[in-house]
């Protein structure tokens, strides 16, 4: 197929995260994030490790808490000094790892685990949805997290999650791109006034239209107030497999291919490595057409029936484009080569519901069951019921026909309470993890069933949606 030839990256900042410059005068760098405990050193640093090798830039823990900074701090020092035994295969990465590597913490709700994270790792994320709801108390605990982030000179990174707008914000301009943008822009106008520029930003969603479109209008918006950060693209929720190697191309490449992305996570349902080569295929399509292409390790392989007899980075390359004509364009698009294929992109798209969508959270250390075999037995369970051949389209407000909805509902998984209920967006069930071994289940905002033991709950959810159905 054609490469894409009409790339050119809009011009950012550039920000130190550690020893590791992002920004348009630097390649776009890969990143993802731990699945283990961050209270588990040992597999945590291994973890860091495996993803290092496989080509990531920085990588991102889960941070609670005081413990998780304090086990932070930890992993950071096995990565930076040479205590990796244990780990000797791997031993000329950790001399290239030491002091190369960034760690980052993600960090929600509580403003003092970032002041002190601040202090211990190359980069914090913060969300502004839940970091303080008033302007006051926004301006007094991020100006002392500034003055934390210069004193040892961490980065940070504003984060912004479509389905986690504080409350103000939502009174506001309701969960639109508008009070996304609105959400990073008032954290943006504090760091410049305090002189802080080392800051990335991010504006993620799991509806691909959303995202593209709360990420253009964030850069027009920052640009009529000569603001340049740069930007962190990912597309939450994306799911497993090869539909969620797709929609990450979709939303992902819809914006790569309008030269907007500094950095990118491809979030997955499984282990981060897994995320790295597929960041890189994207990455690689649209800014280093001459390099070696990653042919062989788009893990595992996009098997699914869409797209047979194409390669994996065509799948990959094809939705990417499609996703820039489509969401950035407006532009019809249609691939008649391979219906199955084009049925695929236009669902991740947001333009078809021909099957039943997933989403679900790639995990991280506050999943506590195991996400991966869970995401695999609803597929499982609910590819054993009756199938359906009817192709639905979305309404023009984006809904589903209540025939359709039933057919073809929206199943989100999610790993957390926390921050699952509010990201799954506009999911029509949710798979909701509520503590150890326990799962709540949600009809939309509802929660239907609460606390119920993990390994009844893929069939209490079949039950659900079984009910829903027969009652049409
Ligand atoms: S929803 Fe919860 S478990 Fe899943 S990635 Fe987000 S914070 Fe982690």
């Amino acid at each position: 197929m054609a490469k894409f030839a009409n790339y050119t990256r809009r011009k950012t900042s550039t920000t130190h995260v550690g020893n590791l410059c992002i920004g348009s005068d630097y390649p776009i760098r890969i990143q993802s994030m731990a699945n283990t405990s961050t209270n588990d050193i040992e597999a945590s640093v291994a973890q860091t490790l495996r993803v290092a090798q496989a080509g990531a830039d920085l990588f991102r823990f889960t941070t609670q808490g005081i413990k998780e900074v304090e086990s932070l701090a930890k992993i950071h020092s096995q990565l930076s000094t040479n205590k990796l035994d244990g780990f000797s295969q791997l031993s000329t990465l950790n001399s290239t790892l030491s002091g190369r590597m960034p760690l980052v913490a993600d960090i929600h709700f509580r403003s003092d685990v970032a002041d002190a994270a601040a202090a211990v790792v190359e980069k914090v994320r913060i969300n502004p949805g839940n970091y303080a709801n008033d302007p006051a108390t926004i301006r007094e605990r991020f100006t002392h997290l500034i003055y934390i982030c210069k004193e040892h000179h961490t980065a940070l990174r504003i984060g912004v999650n479509h389905g986690s707008l504080s409350k103000r914000m939502m009174d506001l301009y309701g969960d639109t791109p508008k009070g996304m943008v609105e959400s990073a822009m008032e954290f943006l106008r504090i760091a410049v006034e305090e002189d802080f520029h080392d800051i990335v930003l991010s504006i993620k969603a799991s509806n691909t239209a959303i995202m593209v479109e709360t990420v253009l209008l964030l850069v027009e918006t920052m640009d009529k107030e000569n603001m340049h950060f740069p930007l962190h693209l990912g597309v939450t929720e994306a799911g497993e497999g090869q539909d969620g190697r797709i929609k990450s191309a979709v939303g992902i490449g819809a914006l790569l291919a309008a030269g907007i992305g500094d950095t990118i996570r491809v979030s997955l349902s499984e282990e981060p490595e897994a995320e790295v080569p597929v960041a890189k295929a994207l990455v690689d399509y649209f800014t280093n057409p001459n390099s070696p292409r990653y042919t062989d390790n788009i893990t595992p392989p996009l098997s699914g029936e869409a797209g047979k007899g194409l390669s994996h980075l065509e799948k990959l390359y094809i939705a990417a484009e499609a996703g820039y004509t489509m969401l950035v364009k407006h532009e019809d698009w249609s691939y008649p080569e391979d219906e199955a294929l084009q049925n695929d992109i236009l669902q991740a798209a947001g333009k078809l519901r021909y099957k039943t969508e997933f989403v679900s959270c790639p995990g991280c250390g506050r999943t506590m069951f195991d996400l991966q075999k869970t995401v695999h037995d609803i597929k499982e369970a609910l590819s054993a019921q009756r199938s359906f051949s009817t192709k639905c389209g979305l309404s023009a407000e984006g809904g589903l026909t209540a025939q359709s909805a039933v057919f073809y509902p929206k199943i989100a998984i999610m790993g957390c309470i926390v921050n699952g209920p509010g990201e799954m967006a506009d999911a029509d069930y949710g798979y909701v993890g509520a503590g150890k071994d326990r799962v709540s289940l949600y009809r939309k905002k509802e929660c239907v069933l609460k606390n119920i033991p993990q390994e009844e709950a893929v069939a209490k959810l079949i039950e659900l949606i079984d009910a829903d159905r027969q009652r049409g």
